[in-house]
């Protein structure tokens, strides 16, 4: 992708063009899916959720999209309601379950970020299985991919990262991450061209993630190069899942 489009086009056709590279490259859609979204409510996964409902018009794929929104018992910033109407239009059924993260914190451990996206995932899953979801699409973009890739390399010393795509040996469902080739300032971009609310996450034990510090470490090493970016995902093998299984 020529970077002289990238800083030309518009901010949604530019997301709209990278979700369709990383899922006809890596193969990350399939005639017949059925593909639940992880919709927190935030912008990257109502992004994630509009190109994929305007990629299943242009690439004429069958593929049925729903999505699901986890609530927890500490973090209430999503406007469901909100969020349900916009993914009405665009016709993507909506769904709402209730995890109790902190209630599920046994006597005398803390609350992380690291227990709260197990959870998380878990019921994703469950539910996943449950409705017949043979994908789960998550809207992890390239940032999110390096930061978790360096967090692992220097906070403990592994080589992984998070695949475009993640086919799990013991569950029929397989992860996919459509916008991984994709900076977050464009998501941030797209999401202000589609109107899309800025829903701030209020979670408290976020502001003392360790993510925050490496995004400072990563942006001083790239100088904010959105090219130098995607030769990291690229030397990571993107897709492949030598240095990048979770
Ligand atoms: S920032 Fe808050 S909501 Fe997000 S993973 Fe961490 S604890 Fe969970």
């Amino acid at each position: 992708m020529a970077e002289r489009f990238l800083r030309r086009a518009a901010p949604c056709r530019i997301v709209r063009k990278l979700c369709a590279k990383a899922v006809l490259e890596h193969g990350l859609i399939e005639k017949g899916d059925r593909i639940l979204v992880a919709c927190s409510g935030g912008k990257d996964s109502t992004v994630l959720a509009w190109a994929l409902a305007t990629l299943k018009q242009e690439l004429r794929l069958p593929y049925e999209l729903a999505a699901l929104h986890i609530s927890t018992d500490f973090c209430a910033c999503c406007k469901k309601g909100v969020l349900a109407a916009r993914l009405a239009e665009w016709g993507i059924p909506f769904n709402d379950i209730d995890v109790p993260v902190i209630g599920r914190l046994k006597p005398g451990r803390r609350m992380n970020c690291y227990w709260c996206s197990t959870q998380r995932r878990t019921e994703l899953l469950r539910y996943a299985i449950a409705g017949g979801f043979n994908k789960i699409a998550l809207g992890h973009h390239l940032d999110d991919i390096i930061e978790t890739f360096f967090m692992n390399l220097l906070g403990k010393g592994e080589l992984r990262a998070m695949p475009l795509l993640l086919r799990y040996q013991k569950y029929p469902v397989t992860l996919i991450r459509p916008l991984g080739g994709i900076e977050e300032r464009q998501i941030i971009s797209c999401a202000d061209e589609l109107d899309i609310l800025k829903a701030a996450c209020t979670c408290p034990f976020g502001l003392r993630s360790k993510r925050r510090v490496i995004r400072e470490r990563i942006a001083s090493l790239t100088g904010g190069s959105g090219a130098e970016k995607r030769r990291i995902l690229r030397a990571l093998g993107s897709g492949e899942r030598n240095l990048l299984e979770e």
